[in-house]
């Protein structure tokens, strides 16, 4: 856990800048279909479960504008604070508030939210499935979940192309302009060790979604999981 706010500490600033560098702009078009997936609608309360720099927030918040509002949660206020230009210059600033906590512990009571969501940030906690688990008691009944994840590529020539990209061409280009090569090669290696589609979509309905379903993003490179929790008039 310490090594992971070191981490995030150390990139906050460029985070935007490498993301989008390194996925050639694609990250923003995942996090569009991943939230358009979710049928967010006016009035909801979304919480975004490691928000980072903020891009799942804004998005959000322009769905659920006029009445609703975004938590935009995370453990680390360098990153918050990294996106904090970009929401303000946001027409919906003003419906997202900032709060710092640990995805495996939250101090929101029981059903507060009508959507929760996490991009990119489940794979960085040490026990995910507790942050899983947290998100599904914070969650109204009938409330939407919705994780966006990277995972691999599904067809093999593909693949295998990625994994030049991922574990070679990736830490070279952090190490020359992030002068972050190591945090680079951690996240293939924990793309690797990361669950696939299937078994992520089983170990959501353990924890108690319903209607858990998936769509795979650029051959599998992302996938984004939504499910549901219990029955609810939405
Ligand atoms: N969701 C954003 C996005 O899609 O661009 C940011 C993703 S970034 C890769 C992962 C985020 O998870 C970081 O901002 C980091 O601080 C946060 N994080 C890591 N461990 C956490 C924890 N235990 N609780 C809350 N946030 C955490």
């Amino acid at each position: 856990m310490q090594w992971v706010r070191r981490h995030f500490d150390s990139i906050a600033y460029k985070y935007d800048y490498m993301n989008t560098l390194l996925s050639f702009g694609v990250h923003y078009q995942w996090k569009r279909i991943a939230v358009g997936m979710m049928g967010l609608g006016a009035g909801d309360r979304v919480l975004d479960v490691c928000g980072g720099t903020g891009d799942l927030s804004r998005m959000a918040a322009e769905r659920v504008a006029p009445t609703g509002s975004v938590v935009l949660y995370d453990i680390n206020w360098e990153m918050m604070a990294a996106g904090r230009p970009k929401t303000a210059e946001s027409q919906h600033a003003g419906r997202i508030r900032h709060v710092q906590g640990d995805a495996e512990n939250m101090s929101f009571p029981d059903e507060t939210f009508d959507a929760a969501i996490v991009s990119f940030g489940i794979r960085n906690l040490t026990h995910f499935q507790r942050g899983f688990a947290e998100m599904h008691r914070v969650l109204k009944k009938g409330g939407v979940f919705m994780c966006l994840e990277f995972s691999e590529p599904v067809t093999p020539w593909f693949r295998c192309l990625y994994d030049f990209y991922s574990f070679h061409l990736m830490p070279i280009v952090g190490k020359i302009l992030a002068n972050c090569g190591p945090a680079y090669c951690y996240l293939p290696e924990s793309i690797r060790l990361f669950p696939g589609a299937d078994e992520l979509k089983a170990i959501l309905e353990k924890t108690g979604f319903c209607d858990v379903r998936y769509r795979r993003l650029t051959n599998g490179i992302a996938v984004a999981h939504v499910g549901k929790k219990g029955d609810r008039v939405r």
